[in-house]
């Protein structure tokens, strides 16, 4: 043996033999009946493994091998997302390189082709998470577009539906006017940008007031939007406006009436504090027009240009529109001033299109009710999220969740189980239904939206299991044990399978979540590809080994965010190595291992060991890592 450790060529073949072995399978070599689940969060079935997978993979594997070691039948489950948006984001980008476009295509081809286009290059992080040494039982990898994943999932929808819990309605949404359609909040990112305030003044419509007032100016980043405005709303204690509120005046161009409102969520020192409301394209006036009675008015189209409610605007791009809005302002005497601003605006994850609240026909999926046992076994601590604070956000996000828009306006997913008559009957079904369920007729046509990425990644726990099929996995891999994720997607994913699982097993799928740290670049800012502050997990693997890279990502874990540190890493390694000589020591010697300690120092050695797996064994317990690596390197070297 050599003095120096390579951990590389050592870790590749143990890791191949092992797992060609048959010892990463869940129920292999157990001494007991328990069971110990967990299921890694299906990574996007295109992406890359990065730092935070390693982590989470580096403490998800010390739980699962501790109660593999222990005699547990464990099942570590993996598998992928298919992930809508981010994959089908992939192909088109493609598609465009090459000059055509998924219209083009057409959805049949563009499917086809995206499931090319995984075949070719998707699925590489279950191999990256076997560089990282993770035992998960890759034998049962699972795929949530795979076919028995679809039937789950649309066992799903139709359970919703038969609960009564899913409805249509309209309501503004972040939507992506490149990739048309809906995303989630997560999916927008907020970018700063130097932008202009537009001073408007909107006339009374009778004249002016006693005291020879003849409007109210208002403030906005958009004047194209002026062309939806429905009200002006000020606050109702904003003595400025008293006289004001109940009247009406003229919308800019379009020589609309509409009235002067009063609400308190006007914000009396932004602007004039006087609010344009224009619910059709703002998240906030949706909601003042909406407790008001006002009509919602769309201007703007799902391309993101002016669409024929614009009248003579209509086709034009919005900065175009704003352009002939601000000459007629300024033709009638009414634009007060404009002056520079800094604002932060919404834009797309994946292709930085800004994104245009739009009110748009969506599905929804009702919360109230599937909420409340969800909500009381959180606050009973049937299910705990670590730390504490995590239980408490957790908590605190089912108590304000909001109904569920579960509809997408994408190709690549989980196409609803929704059928339409020529009537506009709807028919709820699967598999799909021969005729229209309320008369008869059986020119069907299925909704073209997709579900949710998060609507199938919910049912993980136990779809993997084969749910509604009764298996005898499922039988005795659920419930599971622990969940562990990072902190973003507490509300997106966590909370989820938790009231479904409660919903269709009746049971919680797991009793314990780990939140683990965000770890951030060396200089504390967010690694990111794009930023060039990413580092490569695998780029450390293969300095430092996996081990080190293991140990290095334990140390550095916590409760908070972390910097990156290479210190670590080395630690770990140094730990490695002198364990290769301990070995080598040992071997050399020939020591047997059955012999019993004898001297003072053996024995004292020996207690010693019992005491540090001791405190190991708390630490993990307590879901708390960094010390219990910390306590294998005091043993070793102190
Ligand atoms: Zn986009
Ligand atoms: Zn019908």
């Amino acid at each position: 043996m050599e003095p120096l450790y390579k951990p590389h060529g050592v870790e590749k073949r143990w890791q191949r033999t092992w797992e060609d072995e048959g010892l990463y399978r869940a129920g292999v070599n157990r001494s007991r009946d328990e069971s110990y689940v967990i299921c890694v969060p299906p990574p996007n079935v295109t992406g890359a493994l990065h730092m935070g997978h390693a982590l989470n993979g580096a403490l998800q594997d010390v739980l699962i091998r501790w109660h593999r070691m222990r005699g547990f039948d464990t099942l570590w489950q993996p598998g992928y997302d298919h992930a809508g948006i981010a994959t089908q984001n992939v192909v088109e980008k493609q598609l465009l390189a090459e000059g055509t476009s998924r219209k083009e295509l057409g959805r049949e081809a563009f499917v086809e082709r995206v499931w090319a286009h995984l075949e070719a290059t998707g699925r590489t992080i279950m191999g990256q998470f076997r560089s990282l040494g993770a035992s998960m039982d890759y034998s049962r990898e699972r795929f949530t577009m795979d076919d028995a994943y679809i039937e789950s999932v649309m066992t799903f929808f139709v359970r919703l539906w038969e609960r009564g819990w899913l409805y249509r309605a309209n309501r503004i949404v972040n939507w992506c006017p490149f990739h048309e359609t809906a995303i989630s909040d997560l999916e927008v990112v907020h970018e700063e940008l130097d932008d202009a305030l537009t001073y408007a003044r909107y006339r009374f419509a009778d004249g002016p007031l006693a005291d020879g007032v003849d409007g109210i100016t208002i403030a906005t980043v958009r004047p194209a939007t002026i062309l939806g405005d429905v009200a002006v709303a000020v606050h109702p204690d904003d003595e400025r406006y008293r006289e004001a509120i109940g009247r009406d005046v003229l919308v800019p161009f379009v020589g609309r009436r509409v009235p002067v409102i009063a609400d308190e969520r006007v914000d009396p020192a932004f602007g004039t504090g006087a609010l344009k409301i224009t619910p059709g394209h703002d998240p906030t006036d949706f909601e003042i027009g909406s407790t008001h009675g006002l009509p919602n008015l769309t201007v703007i189209g799902l391309d993101g240009r002016m669409n024929d409610a614009a009248g003579e605007l209509a086709g034009l791009t919005q900065a175009d529109a704003d352009e002939r809005i601000l000459a007629w302002l300024k033709e009638h005497d009414a634009l007060e001033k404009r002056e520079s601003y800094r604002h932060s605006v919404g834009t797309c994850e994946r292709c930085h299109t800004r994104i245009e609240p739009l009110i748009s026909l969506q599905w929804w999926c009702a919360m109230e009710e599937p909420r409340q046992p969800a909500l009381a076994a959180l606050r009973e601590r049937r299910v705990r999220y670590h730390p504490e604070s995590q239980h408490s956000f957790a908590i605190r996000s089912f108590e304000e969740i909001p109904d569920w828009n579960i509809s997408r306006q994408l190709w690549w997913g989980h196409q609803l189980p929704l059928w339409y008559c020529p009537d506009g009957h709807v028919t709820c079904a699967w598999p799909p239904p021969e005729a229209c369920a309320e008369c008869g007729s059986d020119d069907l046509e299925r909704d073209p939206d997709v579900l949710d990425t998060w609507f199938s990644s919910a049912l993980w726990p136990y779809a993997t299991l084969g749910w509604p099929e009764q298996t005898d996995e499922l039988d005795r891999y659920y419930p599971g044990d622990v969940n562990s994720t990072a902190r973003e997607i507490i509300r997106l994913w966590e909370n989820r399978m938790i009231w479904t699982g409660l919903e269709l097993m009746g049971e919680l799928p797991f009793t314990d979540v780990i939140i683990h740290s965000t770890i951030l670049a060396p200089d504390g800012r967010r690694m990111s590809k794009s930023l060039g502050t990413g580092i490569d997990p695998l780029d450390v693997i293969a300095k430092h080994g996996a081990d080190a890279t293991r140990y290095g990502l334990l140390k550095m874990s916590s409760t908070q965010d972390v910097r990156f540190a290479e210190g670590a890493i080395e630690e770990g390694r140094k730990l490695a190595n002198k364990l290769w000589n301990v070995s080598r020591l040992l071997l050399a010697e020939r020591v047997e291992s059955e012999a019993k300690p004898e001297s003072l120092e053996e024995r004292w050695i020996v207690a010693r060991i019992d005491a540090t797996r001791a405190e190991v064994e708390a630490a993990w317990l307590r879901f708390d890592f960094s010390p219990s690596v910390a306590a294998l390197y005091r043993l070793t070297f102190d």
